[in-house]
C-alpha cells in the first residue's frame, strides 16, 4: 500500500522500465543519477530469479563495469573440447570469471534505487499505450501507466516493441537448460566448453565453477537450425562428465535453469516515437557464444545517456532517440555481425569439423583466446596472430 502511494505520488514517471534484467537495471540507474523520474516494472517475485543465464563472464569487463568482485568466481584454466580433440588454455592471471548471477542483478538494481528508481515487482506489463503512432505509456494486468518514455527491456521475447510495430521479433534462438549443482569434488579453477553431436547438437554445453563447490552444467542448442531438446543431452552430459576428465562424484543439483537467447544480429530500429529497446530485446548480446550480460549492462547505460538529454529537452520522438542505435552500431556493429556469421556457420558443423577447428584453436594463446571468446574479432591481437601465422589464415577464415 505504501508502495502504491509512492508511486502514485510521482506520476507520471519520465520513464517506465520493463524488464529488471541487466539492461533494464543499468537503464535506471543512468537515467536517474541524470535526475529522472523512473519505474521500474518487472512481471517476477524477485530480481535476478529464476535464474535464466549461466554468468560466464569476463574479468576485466566486469572490473570496468564497478561489479564487485566478491559477485565474480575466476576461472585459470578453459578446456574447449571436441569430441576427439581439445584446446587447453591457462590463465596466471584469470580472465574468464562466473557470476554470481543473483547477487549481480540485485547489485545492479540496489544501484539504480541508489540512484533514485523505483521497482515494482510482480508486475507483467501486458502492452504499450500507443496514440497517434506515439508510445505515451504502458498496459499492465488491472491498470495502466502513463509517462514520457517507454523503455522495453523484456529480454528474448521483446514484447512492447513487437506491439509497437518496430520490430517483428526473432526467429532464431539458443534454447538452454542448466543444472545449478553442489559438487564438491568439481575443480573449481577450471571451465569447460564441449562441443560435438554427442552433447551438443548445434550448440555447446558447458561447467562453469562459481564458487564455495557450486558449478553450472548446461547445454545450449540453436532452435530452429536443430530441432533438439537440451534437457535430453544434459542428464547425459551430467552422467558422462568424468569422460571429459570432470569430477562430479557426490554432486547433485540444487536449481534448474532454462533460458532462450536470440541468436540474431541486432535488428536494424532500436527507437520508436516514447520507445526504446535495449539488451535482448532487441539482440545486443554476443551470438558467437550467446554472451549477452555485459553487453546488457552497455546498452543500457548507452540508452541512458541519450534518453536522459531527450527527456531533458521534451523530445523523446525516434528522431531524438536514434543516436543510441547509430552509435551502437558504429561501436559494436563489425564484431557482434562477424560473430552472428561464425554462430550461424559453426551451428552447422559436424563433429570431423569440430576436431579439426579444434586443432587451429590450439595455435592461440589464451590472451587471443580469451580475445575471440569476448567477441573483440577486429582486434590487433587478430593481425599480430596473422602475421605470425601466415599459412594459418585461410584457416582464420574459416571460421570468419
Ligand atoms: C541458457 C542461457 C545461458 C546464458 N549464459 C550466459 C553467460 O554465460 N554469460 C552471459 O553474459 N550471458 C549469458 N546468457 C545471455 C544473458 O542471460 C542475456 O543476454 C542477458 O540476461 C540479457 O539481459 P536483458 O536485461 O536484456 O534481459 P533479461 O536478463 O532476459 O531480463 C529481462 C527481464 O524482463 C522481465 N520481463 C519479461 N517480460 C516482462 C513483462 N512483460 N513485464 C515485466 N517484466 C518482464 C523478465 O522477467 C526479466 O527479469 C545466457 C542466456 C541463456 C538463455
Amino acid at each position: 500500500m505504501i508502495f502504491r502511494l509512492a508511486i502514485m505520488d510521482r506520476m507520471p514517471f519520465d520513464a517506465i522500465i520493463a524488464g529488471a534484467g541487466p539492461a533494464g537495471l543499468s537503464a535506471a540507474a543512468t537515467l536517474a543519477e541524470r535526475g529522472c523520474s523512473v519505474l521500474v516494472l518487472e512481471q517476477n517475485h524477485e530480481i535476478g530469479s529464476p535464474i535464466r543465464t549461466s554468468g560466464g563472464t569476463f574479468i576485466e569487463e566486469m572490473q570496468k563495469l564497478g561489479i564487485p568482485e566478491r559477485l565474480y568466481h575466476p576461472v585459470s584454466r578453459i578446456r574447449f573440447v571436441s569430441p576427439k580433440n581439445e584446446a587447453r588454455f591457462e590463465y596466471s592471471i584469470p580472465r574468464l570469471g562466473v557470476l554470481d548471477v543473483r547477487g549481480a542483478f540485485q547489485f545492479l538494481a540496489e544501484k539504480a534505487i541508489g540512484a533514485g528508481a523505483q521497482i515494482r515487482l510482480c508486475t507483467r506489463v501486458t502492452q504499450p499505450i500507443v496514440e497517434d503512432d506515439f508510445v505515451r505509456g504502458v498496459k499492465l494486468q488491472t491498470d495502466e501507466l502513463r509517462c514520457r518514455l517507454v523503455i522495453d527491456a523484456t529480454g528474448y521475447r521483446s514484447a512492447l516493441l513487437k506491439q509497437a510495430g518496430l520490430d517483428p521479433g526473432f526467429q532464431r534462438f539458443g534454447v538452454g537448460s542448466e543444472y545449478d549443482m553442489y559438487a564438491p569434488r568439481c575443480d573449481q579453477d577450471e571451465a569447460l566448453l564441449i562441443v560435438g553431436s554427442r552433447f551438443a547438437p548445434s550448440g555447446y554445453g558447458w561447467i562453469l565453477p562459481w564458487g564455495r563447490g557450486r558449478v553450472r552444467v548446461g547445454v545450449g542448442v540453436i532452435h530452429p537450425d536443430s530441432r533438439e531438446n537440451p534437457d535430453d543431452y544434459l542428464d547425459k552430459l551430467v552422467a558422462e562428465s568424468g569422460r571429459l576428465g570432470v569430477d562430479l562424484k557426490g554432486a547433485q543439483p540444487v536449481e534448474h535453469h532454462t533460458g532462450l537467447i536470440p541468436s540474431e544480429r541486432f535488428v536494424e530500429k532500436f527507437a520508436g516515437d516514447g520507445i526504446l529497446g535495449i539488451g535482448d530485446a532487441v539482440g545486443n548480446a554476443s551470438s558467437l557464444v550467446g554472451e549477452g550480460i555485459r553487453w546488457a549492462i552497455y546498452a543500457g547505460r548507452m540508452a541512458g545517456e541519450v534518453a536522459a538529454p531527450a527527456l531533458a529537452k521534451s523530445d523523446v520522438s525516434r528522431r531524438a532517440l536514434v543516436p543510441f542505435e547509430r552509435s551502437w552500431r558504429k561501436k559494436f556493429g563489425t564484431d557482434l555481425s562477424l560473430a552472428h556469421n561464425i554462430n550461424q556457420r559453426i551451428a552447422r558443423w559436424d563433429d570431423q569439423k569440430w576436431d579439426s577447428r579444434t586443432e587451429f584453436l590450439k595455435l592461440l594463446s589464451p590472451d587471443q583466446f580469451a580475445e575471440a571468446m569476448k567477441t573483440n574479432l577486429r582486434g590487433r591481437w587478430l593481425w599480430k596472430f596473422a602475421a605470425t601465422r601466415s599459412r594459418q589464415l585461410a584457416e582464420a577464415a574459416g571460421w570468419l
